[in-house]
């Protein structure tokens, strides 16, 4: 069994979203309460632990804060802010992430909840979540069941996701290997010669979101009129997105249930911003989730990915024949010095990811 995850939009009434606010409130009330208690704990020269806080204020806060205990709100809430503040302190405490911070209303407004163990079930356009009662998605769901579901809010929808396990489908390959160039202008090209071009949605969309952001800066800062285009441009930048996801996970698709080995660089993407002097921080959580996408999905189809150092230089070597030499951002062609090799640019890049594959991982054993 593989575990996967969704995410997906809720339908909901006007009631409902005002229930769901409110269980984010009670979320977002207790992970700051916790943060606040852990700081001054801390300065008084304790180390606190979120399990001690979770106790405490379920023996001393809970009980007097009655409006957390009314009715249809579920109280598996405030755990899961507890041990959500746990995660953050560890991140921390592991270098992997910043101090935690306070959470802010309409930026941070999620929750959790499960149903104290037992299995929720899912599937089709409904489903019952504990205590909240029955709610409808937009798209229909694989009938399963989930363990615990987070509910947020984005742009003023809401939205639930979830992890399920699913059953491997595992694929007959067409190729044994595969080098994968991620772009911008082309979303990957793939050294079999396909193409992944990114959607035209995508580039109308953004034609709009950038008209969006100019009529903004002429709106009086804080105004009613200010806080309208604003929702507007973060619904843009939410259908951008989920333009972006959808293409990637046609492509991603593709690539595992067709190619055993797959070469996929490994992008320290902060470098890769600056190298390649791309716009915008969309294009890094773009890389990010094709990576994540492939990751999973060779596990779903059988299949290896290799990431391929970020100093083997994939763009300046000949794929024909290994010759290294410079190329400028501009130049859209390769050209080898040396025999006379001519490919496009990424094309030429992928075929590089793939030789890479093929002495890395020279034996097959993960044919489907
Ligand atoms: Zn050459």
């Amino acid at each position: 069994m593989l575990l996967t995850s969704i995410k997906t939009k809720l339908k909901l009434t006007l009631d409902q979203k005002i229930l769901m606010s409110k269980h984010a409130g009670i979320s977002r009330f207790t992970y700051n309460w916790g943060l606040a208690t852990w700081q001054s704990l801390y300065r008084s020269g304790y180390q606190p632990n979120h399990l001690i806080l979770k106790k405490f204020f379920n023996n001393e806060v809970k009980p007097v804060l009655t409006w957390i205990k009314e009715k249809n709100i579920c109280q598996k809430i405030t755990e899961f802010a507890f041990d959500n503040l746990g995660k953050a302190f560890k991140n921390f405490f592991e270098k992997r992430a910043d101090y935690p911070k306070f959470k802010i209303k309409g930026r941070n407004d999620s929750f959790t909840i499960n149903a104290g163990g037992k299995p929720i079930n899912i599937g089709g356009k409904r489903m019952k979540l504990p205590t909240i009662g029955w709610v409808s998605t937009y798209e229909s769901l694989p009938q399963t069941t989930t363990k615990k579901l987070t509910i947020s809010q984005t742009a003023g929808d809401w939205y639930i996701s979830c992890s399920y396990e699913i059953e491997p489908e595992i694929t007959l390959k067409q190729y044994d290997y595969v080098g994968v160039d991620l772009g911008i202008k082309t979303l990957a090209t793939l050294s079999t010669g396909v193409i992944f071009v990114n959607p035209k949605a995508l580039k109308k969309a953004q034609k709009t979101l950038t008209k969006l952001q100019r009529q903004l800066a002429r709106k009086v800062r804080g105004s009613n009129r200010y806080k309208k285009e604003r929702l507007r441009i973060s619904k843009r930048h939410r259908r951008i997105s989920n333009i972006r996801i959808d293409a990637t996970q046609k492509a991603t698709t593709f690539i595992c249930k067709n190619h055993a080995v797959i070469a996929l660089e490994d992008l320290n993407t902060s470098g890769m911003l600056k190298n390649h002097r791309l716009a915008g921080a969309v294009s890094d959580a773009n890389f990010s989730e094709f990576r994540r996408q492939i990751e999973y999905k060779v596990i779903r189809y059988g299949g290896t990915v290799i990431f391929v150092d970020r100093f083997f230089p994939s763009t300046k070597t000949c794929s024909n024949c290994g010759e290294i030499q410079e190329i400028s951002l501009s130049e859209r062609i390769y050209v080898c010095q040396k025999c006379q090799y001519i490919a496009d640019r990424d094309l030429n890049a992928s075929q590089n990811l793939e030789k890479y594959a093929r002495k890395a991982k020279p034996c097959l054993d993960v044919k489907g």
